[in-house]
């Protein structure tokens, strides 16, 4: 099947819009700000809502159906998130307004400093990173600015695991510095026998995701900060999973000096194409003074009669600004209400059913598929798309056959130190009655693989769209929506 453009709905002279007349003088627009050739497609207002609406029916997302997509805590965001979010008070403010105007969006942002603080265990948070490797960006120059700061320039490694997340060795080169991998043991922990072999005074820092994308809980979490600290380097976090630790481990009680929170995964805020997202960095006492400005701080604690006056403040060392502005406040407002509306006992409950759920999935599947570490796992874990009896089926066929039962793929072939990974989240706000049901779906498709495995490899089949090429799709990446002899125009 495939959807018409909107170009070929497009009939001339249909109208779908009624402006209003015009109430100020005419007058003529400066040469040049019109172009002169702009087709675009005349259709009623019917039209275009039914050709909207088809378009989004194609797609899957979390509101759709089970959306299992391992490390990116794809949770349902619940809609009282949005309601605040569109209050004019929030969503209408300049960013260049007066402070003194816009007290309230300034309490907001330096009550989500405080809980995300405590949920922590950290000094300080600044909210300004845009995602979560640009949190990692940051977390890894105030690293290197508390060492230059302290006169130490000869530290330019950083040490980062096999298990991590690629935007974990891209913002570590982005920042100058060298990436030193370290292997994992056989237990999916950090090898502390090679990691020792790479402590030295030319360590700036070992980036560490806790629970690791294997979705295991680090076992030696204590010997490796003892080991960094030791030789005078600093631990980053990847807070990308703190969706297994609310309310149970704080990562600064641990010795993590910086961590990154994904307010878009953690805090429930709709993502997946493209963003806004939202990565506040938390740290420790010793960095504080390196956090990105403006900072929200209380200028005057007020009175019973006064409410505290909230400004912007710079700390003494900082690196700067990451980001315009304030980072994306509305993503602050809906992480906030969040928070709010589960309050500490909920968030504890969510990574309490967070785990619980994935622990369920990883011993419901552990007899059908082959799970590389099998031991209790945090929020998500990982088994292998493949069968010793029928060869020819991969991790790639088993996902794109989930879609004919109405789930979204898991995450494919990450982490990389698994052969034909599938990387399984399902997240707290699952059922129970959909986890079987992916179960039941998890054990058709192994039956499958062996008595009919040609149905997995033409699968999907009942997608609007077959498999596609994804090389192709990838190369020649269609962004925008023209007519066919306007695109020829356009490209030559
Ligand atoms: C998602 C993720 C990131 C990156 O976060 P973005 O907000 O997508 O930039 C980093 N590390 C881990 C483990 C993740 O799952």
């Amino acid at each position: 099947m495939v959807e018409p453009l909107i170009y070929d709905l497009s009939s001339p002279g249909r109208v779908g819009v009624t402006l209003p007349g015009v109430d100020v003088p005419r007058s003529d627009l400066p040469d040049g700000l019109v172009r002169e050739e702009l087709p675009l497609p005349e259709l009623s207002e019917m039209e275009v809502v039914r050709h909207f609406v088809r378009l989004s029916q194609l797609n899957h997302g979390v509101d759709i159906g089970f959306y299992p997509l391992g490390s990116c805590t794809m949770k349902y965001n619940p809609k009282v998130n949005e309601d605040t979010a569109r209050l004019p008070g929030f969503a209408l403010t300049h960013p260049m307004q007066d402070p003194d105007t816009a007290q309230g969006n300034l309490a907001l942002m330096y009550a989500l400093q405080e809980w995300l603080k405590e949920i922590g265990g950290f000094a300080g948070v600044s909210l300004q990173p845009a995602a979560g490797a640009h949190g990692e960006l940051t977390g890894i120059l105030i690293i290197r600015a508390y060492h230059h700061d302290r006169g130490d320039e000869k530290r330019t490694k950083i040490l980062i695991p096999d298990s991590a997340h690629g935007t974990n060795p891209a913002t570590t080169s982005m920042s100058g510095m060298q990436v030193i991998e370290i292997p994992s043991d056989d237990r999916g922990n950090v090898d502390l026998d090679e990691l020792k072999k790479h402590c030295g005074d030319d360590v700036a820092g070992l980036m560490l995701t806790n629970p690791n994308t294997l979705g295991l809980f680090e076992e030696h979490v204590e010997e490796v900060v003892d080991l960094i600290h030791g030789c005078g380097g600093l631990i980053y976090g990847d807070g990308a999973n703190m969706n297994a630790l609310l309310g149970i481990v704080r990562p600064g009680d641990l010795g993590i000096d910086v961590l990154h929170y994904n307010l878009h995964k953690t805090f429930s805020t709709p993502h997946g194409g493209g963003g806004p997202g939202s990565g506040p960095v938390g740290v420790s006492e010793a960095l504080v003074d390196f956090l990105p400005a403006p900072i929200v701080d209380i200028l005057d604690e007020g009175d019973e009669e006064e409410p505290p006056l909230y400004g912007l403040v710079k700390p003494e060392k900082t690196i700067g600004r990451v980001k315009a502005f304030h980072g994306h406040f509305g993503v602050h407002v809906r992480a906030y209400t969040y928070m709010r509306m589960l309050g500490k006992e909920g968030l504890r409950a969510v990574s309490d059913h967070a785990v619980l759920n994935a622990n369920y999935l990883r011993v419901k599947l552990n007899d059908i598929y082959n799970v590389p570490f099998d031991r209790i796992n945090m929020h998500e874990f990982v088994i292998q798309g493949e069968f010793k009896d029928a060869p020819g089926v991969h991790a790639l066929d088993i996902s794109k056959r989930l879609m004919d039962f109405g789930f979204h793929p898991p995450t494919n072939y990450f982490p990389l130190i698994v052969p034909e990974a599938l990387m399984i989240e399902p997240t707290e706000t699952e059922a129970r009655e959909t986890l079987d049901a992916f179960i039941e779906a998890m054990k058709t498709i192994a039956k499958e693989a062996r008595e009919n495995p040609d149905v997995l490899h033409e699968a999907p089949h009942e997608t609007p769209f077959g498999r596609l090429d994804e090389v192709q799709a990838a190369r020649q990446l269609i962004l925008c929506c023209m007519p066919a002899d306007f695109q020829e125009k356009v490209e030559s």
